[in-house]
């Protein structure tokens, strides 16, 4: 591979001395090496200008035709989006190609070239950027997100403005590096052929972390140092399963990870033979591999990577890409029709909208703990508006294909009940209306809060199933923010609190013939596969990627002896002691995917 680092001799002359590791957050699997191509931003360098009076109107007719030229432009990228990925990721463009047309963003501009004589960049610049402080200042993931897209529209008109070209002149096999992307540009990115992403902002539920995973770019978010420690030309190694970015590697890091990319690769390829055969273990122990899914696009993954059916349907992506939280029953129909129809009997399991937390608050609505506030069910209680609608779309995808529906963040048996008299009057509704349902849509719940682990008993005579949702099972155990770097060394899913609290989940849908479901990240860990087979899980729902490590897991323990480490995991004293037994425990079997078990 001709890999060349421009950067990495210092004085001594020795190569690779001035190496750097970056950490971040994994967003995307597969590693990637290259250069780094630094994503230089057009608005350096606005300046505030005055004009004329003379070239009021020639200014504001530049103005036009930039808005009509970037308008062009979206309409190009929209339809790559669409072709590449499928109407959801295209509808982005839209949305910004209708910003453009937002008289809240237009008439501020014009008013400022036309009363204040200021030129159209630096209106433009002004405008933009107050619109774009307010929602960076918001709490919602889901407004600092629009942020970026508000950057990107403003980048795009001033290329214009200033004549200049929409792509830079970005090297194909190159690892981009910058400090945010926009969607748009991870499509336009990925058309040149580049390797990979290294980011210093952006969430894994952002924008460019979904665009990152849905065209299989490894990619690392939350790498803060990321301007100081990478020059433009730097070979640098992106490591998306384990969330590091090598900077200017020595010449033995660079060699470990070519051999890690060539033996991840190999194993990929060994692991296809997996996908036909049952997750089942050493001893006869059978249990299902479901998928998490947020996009109709990623259907033909199921059969890729050998899914049965999908344990978690994330219906915040459609409020995420349409940009608003009130979504016609008939639009969402025709989604979930399709999404039933193609996964077959295997079934999908859709989750009502999980809104709030970090995801898309409804409302510009401010809180001060937002993940303990006014969130998944108890805003859709709360508004039948965003709930009614969703719900009929789903029973009525249900005639075509075994649909269930589950609740995220239950907290008290007073919501399941109401929700199944809301259910039931639904159900019977829609039948009145003519329209067709399933004769049973079984009811699930996520169990994410400790109360309502602590509490299983008693939900699961209400309940079909049970799904633990581990991420914020783990935040709200272990009082550790998901989302906050500082404190990103406490979440650990494994802690034996949490581990206690699944098993008492476990146990008691067992107790009530209740099967249950792990659906959070801990489900894609294959360290935690034999814990959790031990435990009793009976499904795991998992990003498709992941499951063949899984799978080859489960295929190669006994469960006797996964239960054994799993009882020995419950009395464990700390996490670091569980991921110590875990680890031996697999150590000594063959034919573990110990590439990703060193990883996780
Ligand atoms: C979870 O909390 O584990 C889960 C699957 O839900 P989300 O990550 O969407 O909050
Ligand atoms: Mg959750």
């Amino acid at each position: 591979m001709p890999i060349r680092s421009q950067a990495s001799l210092d004085s001594s002359g020795v190569p690779g001395d001035d190496e750097r590791v970056l950490e971040g957050v994994p967003v995307s699997p597969g590693i990637a090496i290259g250069p780094a191509y630094a994503y230089a931003r057009d608005r350096e360098g606005v300046e505030r200008r005055n004009l004329n009076a003379d070239e009021v109107d020639k200014e504001l007719d530049r103005f036009r035709q930039a808005l009509q030229k970037a308008e062009r432009d979206l309409d190009k990228i929209g339809g790559i989006a669409r072709e590449k990925l499928g109407d959801d990721h295209a509808r982005v463009f839209e949305a910004q190609a209708d910003m453009l047309h937002d008289p809240s963003l237009r008439n501020p501009v014009v008013e400022a070239i036309r009363a204040e004589h200021l030129s159209a960049d630096y209106a433009v610049h002004r405008t933009l950027t107050s619109q774009r402080d307010r929602l960076l200042a918001s709490p919602s993931e889901y407004f600092r997100d629009r942020a970026a897209d508000l950057l990107d529209l403003e980048e795009r008109i001033l290329r214009h403005l200033r004549s200049g070209k929409i792509l830079s002149a970005i090297d194909e096999d190159s690892i981009v590096t910058a400090g945010t992307l926009t969607a748009a540009d991870v499509v336009l990115f990925s058309r040149r052929g580049i390797r990979g992403l290294a980011l210093q902002y952006g969430g894994a539920t952002s924008h460019v972390s979904i665009m990152a995973r849905a065209f299989a770019l490894p990619a690392v978010t939350g790498v803060h140092a990321l301007d100081t420690e990478i020059g433009h030309g730097d070979t640098v190694i992106v490591d998306g399963s384990r969330g590091t970015v090598i900077v200017r590697p020595r010449p033995d890091t660079l060699a470990f990870y070519v051999q890690r990319q060539k033996r991840h690769a190999a194993l990929v390829r060994a692991q296809r033979k997996l996908v036909p055969l049952p997750p089942e273990t050493l001893d006869g122990h059978r249990v299902r591999l479901r998928a998490n899914l947020e996009f109709e696009e990623e259907l033909d993954l199921l059969a890729k990577y050998g899914a049965e059916g999908i344990g978690l349907f994330r219906t915040e992506i459609l409020v995420l890409m349409r940009r608003r939280v009130q979504i016609a029953e008939d639009e969402q129909f025709a989604i979930y029709k399709k999404i039933a129809e193609r996964v077959g009997e295997a079934g999908t399991t859709f989750r009502v909208l999980d809104l709030g937390g970090d995801k898309m608050l409804p409302m510009a609505h401010r809180e001060a703990n937002p993940f303990l506030g006014w969130r998944g069910l108890r805003v859709l209680l709360d508004k039948p508006e965003i709930l009614l609608p969703q719900l009929r779309a789903i029973l009525r995808a249900s005639a075509f294909g075994p649909a269930r529906i589950m609740l995220p963040m239950v907290t008290d048996v007073a919501e399941v009940e109401h929700f199944r008299l809301i259910l039931d009057a639904t159900i019977d509704q829609l039948r009145r209306d003519g329209h067709a349902v399933a004769e049973h849509v079984p009811l699930g719940i996520m169990v994410e809060v400790p109360a309502t682990a602590l509490l299983a008993e008693r939900f699961a005579p209400l309940v079909d199933f049970f799904s633990v949702g581990s991420n914020d099972l783990t935040q709200y155990t272990l009082a550790v923010d998901r989302g906050n770097d500082l404190v990103a060394r406490l979440f650990d899913e494994l802690h034996p609190g949490v581990l206690n609290l699944i098993r008492q989940t476990i146990n008691a849908g067992h107790r009530h013939g209740k099967p249950v479901s792990l659906c959070g990240e801990l489900a894609g860990q294959p360290l935690a596969t034999p814990i959790l087979l031990g435990l009793g899980l009976d499904e795991f729902s998992l990003s498709p990627v992941y499951l063949p490590d899984v799978k080859q897991v489960i295929r190669g323990v006994a469960y006797a002896d996964a239960q054994q480490l799993a009882a020995e995991c419950l009395l464990a004293p700390d996490a670091a002691t569980v991921r110590r037994l875990a680890l031996a425990f697999l150590r000594e079997r063959p034919g573990m995917p110990m590439e990703r078990l060193e990883a996780g």
